[in-house]
């Protein structure tokens, strides 16, 4: 790569920030590649030229993981993206994931010096270009890893959380087994994240990756049923919980058990993981509806949405009960969503599905919302007004109103210590009450983020590498 000279302070300042190349919405809605294309070699060099390399870097602070990110530019201004991609790595090790799915507007970004006045430096993409970079180039044959400990750790999910984990613990020299419920490992990364937003071939990088290190990956066990936690106990020095969160919650209104509504899990889960736009040749279908109507405001709404449009809907539709404003989703997500004509109903809460005679959805029943005071998320909350009732007709309804904790692995291990609403206690390392059992992730959070599950494996995967060499110098 060719050295862009130095450049001033001042001429920084005249640069303005770069724009991301995507498909264009016209063509996309027609197909499942990725909509962001990645940052030409030349447009990547002006956008880091853009960081200030400010000695008190705000953008650190606001990442939940704290990646250096002026090291990780200025080696990239300079041309050096083999240091660039190894300085981000050892910070964190899902980029090409994380540059695809974090919400820097709210996180590193948000807090860019450069932001103050005009537009934060893109540290997303950014990130996303090294990370590609060094998957395309380097030589990722035989990664170091230390000798071997003689120690085994089990971990029950694959999703970030328990990637990076194993991927800590391997280097760390211990005998990893993953257990992962479905047949593909990666957790929502695979079965919910859609692949016009996180290519799959991505996450098969990482858990090849993975699998080089000597991790082992088990799919098709569910570890509640096929094996119990106090078995795997047993077999291993340690155990990490990384099963995520991702119990839909319905809305408990009449018409939920018609035919035509979705959880989004499970209709993300029926495109992405079993490709069910490919049916018939895929064996597992999903409906294809006219007129669809997913109710949520969250990334999970929008994916769901951006997929039905994609799976040939000539009106998709999102129902919120809040305005744009309040929408949790990526800023991204909100404004592809737009491009793409996806139609957005504010203000608006479900009240009641309605069927046709042979128990089909035809239509939602909404009522209008106003905004009152804030909330305990300290967003102002939604208040119905009274005989404001519409009817939205559609054909299939997906409810993306959150997940929760899926009981099936902590009752059948009563004495693991779960709070009120299911997510399991840990103290600060991320043990939890049984000594040689972990947790991180949504299992201990609640329904969070990527970077956050990814924070938990690498902090947790720390504390498990000094308890078991502790437990096996004890011996
Ligand atoms: C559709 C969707 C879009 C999202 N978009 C974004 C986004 O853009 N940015 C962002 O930062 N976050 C996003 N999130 C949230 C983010 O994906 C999660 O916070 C993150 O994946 C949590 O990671 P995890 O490792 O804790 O759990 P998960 O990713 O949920 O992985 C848990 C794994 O454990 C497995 N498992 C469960 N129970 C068992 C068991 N008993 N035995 C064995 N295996 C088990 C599951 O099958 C799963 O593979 C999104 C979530 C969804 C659903
Ligand atoms: S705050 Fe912005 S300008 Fe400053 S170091 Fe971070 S990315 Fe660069």
């Amino acid at each position: 790569m060719e050295n862009i000279k130095k450049i001033s302070a001042k001429e920084k300042l005249q640069i303005n920030r770069q724009k991301m190349p995507e498909q264009s919405a016209a063509i996309r809605i027609h197909n499942f590649n990725e909509v962001n294309l990645g940052l030409p070699e030349h447009i990547a060099m002006i956008e880091a030229q853009r960081c200030l390399h400010c000695k008190e870097a705000k953008c650190i602070t606001g990442c939940p993981v704290m990646i250096n990110i002026p090291r990780f530019i200025k080696y990239l201004s300079e041309g050096d993206l083999a240091a660039a991609a190894e300085s981000l790595l050892s910070d964190n090790a899902l980029p090409a994931i994380t540059g695809r799915v974090c919400p820097q507007e709210t996180q590193c970004e948000m807090v860019c010096i450069r932001g103050l006045k005009g537009a934060p430096v893109a540290i997303g993409y950014l990130e996303r270009y090294v990370a590609d970079w060094y998957y395309n180039n380097m030589n990722k044959a035989n990664p170091p890893h230390n000798p071997p400990s003689g120690c085994k750790v089990a971990i029950i999910g694959s999703g970030p959380a328990g990637l990076t984990a194993a991927g800590e613990l391997a280097r760390l020299g211990h005998e990893v087994t993953i257990y992962e419920a479905l047949h593909q490992p990666g957790g929502v990364l695979v079965y919910g994240i859609p692949e016009f937003r996180l290519p799959k071939k991505i996450v098969a990088e990482e858990v090849n990756r993975l699998k080089l290190l000597g991790v082992k990956i088990e799919c098709d066990v569910v570890i509640g049923r096929t094996y119990t936690l106090n078995e795997l106990q047993e077999r291993f020095d340690a155990v990490f919980i990384a099963n995520g969160a991702g119990l839909p919650i319905f809305m408990d209104i009449p018409g939920e058990n018609l035919k035509g509504v979705y959880s989004a899990n499970e209709y993300l889960t029926r495109v992405n993981l079993m490709r069910a736009y490919k049916f018939p040749k895929s064996p597992t279908p999903v409906i294809k509806a006219k007129k669809v109507a997913t109710i949520g405001g969250g990334n999970v709404a929008m994916d769901s949405a951006r997929t039905a449009k994609r799976m040939g809907a000539e009106v998709s539709t999102i129902v919120y009960r809040r305005t744009k404003a309040e929408m949790p989703a990526r800023a991204e997500e909100i404004h592809h969503a737009e491009e793409e004509g996806i139609k957005f109903e504010f203000l608006a809460a479900p009240i009641e599905i309605i069927g046709d005679d042979k128990n089909w959805v035809k239509a939602l029943r909404c009522q209008r919302m106003k905004l009152g005071e804030p909330d305990t998320s300290s967003r102002r909350s939604p208040v119905p007004i009274p005989g404001s009732e519409f009817i939205l007709e559609c054909d299939v309804v997906i409810v993306a109103i959150g997940t929760r904790a899926n009981p099936l692995l902590t009752t059948t291990c009563p004495e693991l210590k779960v709070n009120k609403r299911g997510y399991i206690k840990v103290d600060e390392n991320g043990m939890t009450n049984i000594q040689s059992v972990f947790a991180g992730g949504d299992i201990v959070r609640g329904a969070a983020t990527v970077i956050l599950a990814m924070g938990d494996g690498k902090k947790c995967a720390r504390s498990i590498d000094k308890f078991v060499r502790g437990k096996k110098h004890s011996k």
